[in-house]
């Protein structure tokens, strides 16, 4: 595989922005390899700058449901910047896609945008506070919910991928107020809410965790989360960044049938855009600035481009049948590679709910971040290069998942399989 043109857009690329990327796990480092740089992507494939093309299963990390550059939604944003790009002023399209999420989130009465994940989960929580007028935020250990100071605490993604405890620069007096506890563990969770309910504002979940590697709720638990919350005044808040729009039109939370306080949205909602969303409770929306006196705001927010996005987006994926096809065919797809897995003698654990997917190479159960972190990853590491060397491309870390689109064709993933099967038995040798 040539990669003259990647390599030398890397070296300029370190000279200016720190580490050659604009976000940490982009650099690829714990599979041991450099940065690829995409110069375009169409359906589920994607074209590197030294002309590789790739069967992607990044999928932007989870926003490229329907596979990329959809004809609709570029034609949405096209017609969109005719008009303008930006105004600081509201705008029809605003209203039209927080009536669509609206109608399709159940516990969402009201919808504030924002510019990305990270500060939906933020503002959120800052909401949590003020509704409530307590500073603990409970979240459990693995999960990602973007880079604000309060959540670095035994997080997920790549602080996870590069070791990273925390981070310098969140001062303890912040991190003092978040108590991150095991992610199903039903006995901690309610001993935890109990002991200290006087003192919690929130308790935030991925509710299919997506960061620590796919790793789905255990039956139940978010029942018992649900059931606490209720009962103890805190409120629950669901990260469906990476769910929401994904297992079903109206997420993690109409999948399970358990309906949060608040909720954050991101990634698919964006259309590949950058849009980020909290909603939920009326009453508790209306503390949002002006209504209330939590403030939130943003230059950028509502952008007219990125509504466009999003409305197309999800005008996609609310034709009957979207979710039935895309869970459909990634289930096949699973049980493919479980019967790989098996035939190949590797042990691999595989996680799946919907299109959501990671391959654990390790024998024993993966259901939360201790039993996560034992996975082996320099297997994952060998795999991922010999899978890239194929012309496929994997989350570059063992603790992220695989997204199946509604773009990947049957013959593509029949080809992903054949060449898994190929790589599983080189791993065997590791
Ligand atoms: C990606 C992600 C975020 C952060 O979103 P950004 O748009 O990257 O800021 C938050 N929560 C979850 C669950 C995510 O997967």
């Amino acid at each position: 595989m040539e990669s003259k043109a990647s390599t030398a857009l890397f070296l300029s690329a370190k000279k200016v922005i720190p580490g050659g990327v604009n976000s940490p796990v982009r650099a690829c480092r714990s599979v041991g390899c450099d940065p690829l740089f995409i110069v375009k992507g169409k359906g589920a494939e994607i074209e590197d700058a030294d002309g590789n093309i790739f069967i992607d299963f990044v999928s932007s990390w989870g926003p490229m449901i329907m596979g990329h550059a959809h004809p609709e939604i570029v034609s949405a944003v096209q017609q969109a910047a005719t008009r303008g790009t930006s105004f600081g002023a509201p705008t029809e399209a605003e209203v039209e896609l927080a009536e669509m999420v609206v109608a399709a989130v159940p516990a969402i009465e009201k919808v504030r945008f924002v510019n990305s994940g990270t500060e939906a989960t933020m503002s959120a929580v800052r909401l949590a506070r003020g509704y409530t007028g307590k500073n603990a935020v409970v979240k459990f250990d693995g999960c990602y919910h973007g880079h604000s100071d309060s959540f670095l605490v035994k997080a997920g993604s790549g602080v996870l991928t590069l070791g990273i405890p925390g981070s310098p620069g969140v001062p303890d007096d912040i991190v003092k107020n978040t108590i991150s506890i095991p992610y199903n563990n039903v006995e901690v969770l309610e001993r935890t809410l109990r002991e200290k309910s006087s003192d919690i504002a929130c308790v935030i979940i991925e509710p299919v965790a997506g960061n620590m590697g796919c790793v789905p709720p255990e039956p139940g638990f978010l029942e018992v989360l649900r059931s606490l919350t209720a009962e103890l005044g805190i409120v629950l808040i669901f990260d469906e960044v990476i769910t929401g729009f994904r297992l079903s039109y109206g997420g993690a939370q109409e999948y399970f049938g358990v309906t949060p306080d608040l909720c954050c949205l991101g990634k698919i909602i964006g259309g590949g855009l950058p849009v980020g969303a909290y909603g939920g409770k009326q009453e508790i929306m209306d503390c949002v600035a002006p209504d209330g006196d939590v403030y939130q705001a943003g230059t950028l927010s509502g952008n007219p481009l990125a509504m466009a996005a999003g409305i197309a987006a999800l005008k996609i994926l609310k034709k009957p049948d979207f979710y039935t096809a895309l869970n459909k065919k990634a289930a096949a797809y699973g049980a493919g590679l479980k019967e790989i897995a098996a035939r190949s003698g590797v042990p691999v654990q595989l996680n799946q709910v919907g299109s959501l997917l990671t391959g654990f190479f390790c024998e024993h159960k993966v259901f939360d971040f201790t039993s996560a972190m034992k996975a082996d990853t320099n297997r994952y590491a060998a795999h991922y290069r010999q899978m890239l060397s194929r012309g496929v491309y994997l989350a570059p870390s063992q603790f992220e998942v695989a997204f199946i689109s509604a773009a990947h064709t049957q013959e593509q993933l029949d080809t992903v399989l054949e060449m898994t099967e190929w790589s599983f038995k080189k791993v065997g040798e590791i």
